[in-house]
């Protein structure tokens, strides 16, 4: 199981549907177009790529990582 999950601000999200064409299994919209958390994470490097492309920061890593995951390539 992972070590680390995603969130919502709902405050920040301003609907743009980015993070569910990135990764549509693991976020989806809600009643009110914010997104929202629907199913356990994908890769990594998938949710990761949805996280950054988030205009508006509104997806945050959460729960029992100490860091922010660091993919692969990146521990270096
Ligand atoms: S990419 Fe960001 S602003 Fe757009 S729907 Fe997802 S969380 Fe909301």
């Amino acid at each position: 199981m992972a070590a680390w999950k995603v969130a919502v601000d709902r405050d920040s999200c301003l609907g743009t549907g980015i993070c569910v064409v990135y990764a549509p299994d693991t976020f989806a919209h809600d009643e009110e177009a914010k997104a929202v958390v629907v199913g356990p994470p994908e890769p990594l490097d998938t949710v990761r790529t949805a996280v950054e492309g988030c205009p508006t920061r509104a997806l945050r890593w959460t729960d029992d990582a100490t860091e922010p995951p660091v993919a692969d390539h990146e521990r270096r």
